[in-house]
């Protein structure tokens, strides 16, 4: 194989961490590859088998007794007044730390699709909840709209996504939940409620980071931006290089981020700007995942792994740089068909280089057996209680390794790394704080705690997970 000509992008970067995590496969015993499980679904109260729930990545797992889908809101306050267990919604299944699993009720509001009220004056639209932020990029388009950012992923529901603060990259941008003006709740009591900056405001601060535990929401307004257009260049970095010039490069391009891998001497960069209609490329290069050329890569690697590195510094070292254009909710959404598990903490921005170089210069050090890259990524302050940016401009690092390899140990050697920068971690993705840590992270972290309190009282939308992060006991 010829490893003079690699073409590399962010899509391949990934597959490129797929095929050298072959070489650690390759060291393991069979214990250590997890086999499917056949798992059985607890009885609902008729005697009949729940079928179990598993997330996206399999690190999450809990067998409901009871699985609720409303088909309106009517029914919805119903089922909430009803109920004699606790509920946790479901939205994706998205999120890797435990919001979601419970052994009581599983609710999914998934007859709450869709969007309407498209205001083209004021450039906001209504969604509901559980609709795919997928679905929204062709008919906001066809009206002259688009969000005004996205993560890279768009497999993921509006209630879910705002619940954890869900955001894209870019200094001059906030998160999804920062561009909720309005939002609609049944709470714990199976009450309607409505909260927005001028109605019920103090709700309105709780709500758009929620972490599923006010109740569930119906529906919100969104403000969204004229349509735009967008140029992604990606290229690799000497590593050096690329962490000296992350600032200046995060400030000159509209979402800028990098991806770093772990042992190498180089880190992909991705500028992604707005450009007019004019400057669309004729034809956009989009080289997919090129998985027959990582399945031969892994093949090399499984063959001599001790050769890991070089290999992937040898890979890195050929990118081409790469270039696409399209309408923004093209560019934005990533396929990620390679399952994985992640970390993200937050830390200050003027902090972020220093710590991704901190972690980097870890792995290294303690060689931990770790190929998949980190994601590195700046996104702009916002005023919402419970979001890692309340405040404070944040630089995102995400760790992963795949959902087939044991993460714990990685993630246990990085997370205090994080701290030492003050960060905080993303609600959504795993991290190991409790009430203690995260009230001395959140300001206002008791008003949240008031605001479940009323909208919540019998503590219905809890699990042990959310008891232990906010100290419900
Ligand atoms: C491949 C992948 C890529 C990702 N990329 C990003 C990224 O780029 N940026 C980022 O910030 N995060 C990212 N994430 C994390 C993800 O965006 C969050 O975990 C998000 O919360 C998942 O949304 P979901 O619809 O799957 O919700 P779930 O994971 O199902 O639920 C999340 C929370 O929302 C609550 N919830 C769901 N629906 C409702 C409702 N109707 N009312 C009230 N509460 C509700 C749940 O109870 C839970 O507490 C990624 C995750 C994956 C797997």
């Amino acid at each position: 194989m010829d490893l003079t000509k690699i073409n590399l992008d962010r899509r391949k970067i990934l597959k490129l961490a797929t095929a050298a995590g072959v070489v650690n496969l390759a060291g393991c015993s069979d214990s250590e590859i997890s086999e499917p499980r056949v798992r059985k679904g607890a009885l609902d109260k008729d005697g009949k088998e729940v079928t179990p729930w598993t997330n996206w990545s399999q690190n999450q797992y809990s067998t409901p007794n009871e699985r609720l889908i409303p088909q309106d809101t009517t029914q919805l306050c119903e089922m909430i007044k009803k109920t004699k267990q606790r509920i946790r919604l479901v939205g994706a299944g998205h999120s890797f730390s435990p919001l979601v699993p419970i052994n009581e009720t599983q609710m999914s509001l998934a007859y709450f699709q869709g969007i309407n009220n498209i205001d083209t004056q004021n450039k906001t639209f209504d969604v509901a909840a559980n609709t795919f932020l997928a679905s929204v990029g062709e008919p906001l388009w066809n009206k002259g709209l688009s969000l005004e950012n996205m993560p890279d992923i768009n497999t993921q529901t509006f209630g879910g996504a705002i619940a954890t603060s869900t955001h894209g990259t870019g200094m001059k941008f906030g998160t999804l939940s920062s561009t909720v003006t309005k939002m609609h709740f049944v709470n714990g009591l199976g009450e309607k409620i409505e909260c927005s900056a001028e109605k019920n405001n103090e709700l309105f601060n709780a709500a758009r980071t929620n972490i599923g535990v006010l109740g569930a929401t119906t529906h919100m307004t969104i403000q969204a931006q004229d349509k735009y257009y967008l140029k992604e260049r990606s290229w690799m970095m000497d590593l050096n290089e690329g962490l000296e010039k992350a600032e200046s490069l995060r400030d000159t391009h509209d979402h800028f981020e990098m991806y770093a891998i772990p042992h190498a001497d180089y880190i992909l960069g991705i500028a992604i700007d707005r450009i007019p209609e004019s400057e669309l490329l004729e034809t956009t290069e989009n080289s997919g995942d090129a998985y027959g050329t990582f399945k031969t890569l892994s093949k090399v690697i499984e063959t001599v792994p001790f050769l890991r590195n070089f290999i992937i510094n040898k890979a890195a070292s050929t990118v081409d740089e790469e270039m696409r254009t399209g309408r923004n909710y093209q560019v934005f959404g990533n396929l990620r068909d390679i399952l994985f598990n992640e970390m993200e903490y937050t830390v200050p921005a003027e902090y972020g280089v220093a710590c991704l170089r901190e972690i980097l210069d870890t792995i290294k050090k303690r060689d931990i057996d770790v190929v998949f890259p980190l994601e590195f990524r700046y996104i702009k302050a916002d005023d919402i209680w419970l979001s890692p940016f309340y405040k404070r401009d944040g630089c995102a690092i995400s760790c992963h390794n795949f959902h087939d390899k044991d993460y714990k140990k990685y993630f246990a050697a990085i997370e205090p790394i994080f701290w030492k920068y003050d960060g905080r971690p993303h609600w959504g993705k795993i991290h190991t704080l409790t009430a203690k840590e995260q009230s001395a992270r959140y300001p206002m972290f008791n008003e949240f705690l008031r605001a479940r309190e009323l909208m919540d009282p019998k503590r219905i939308f809890t699990n042990d997970h959310i008891n232990s992060v906010l100290g419900l006991v």
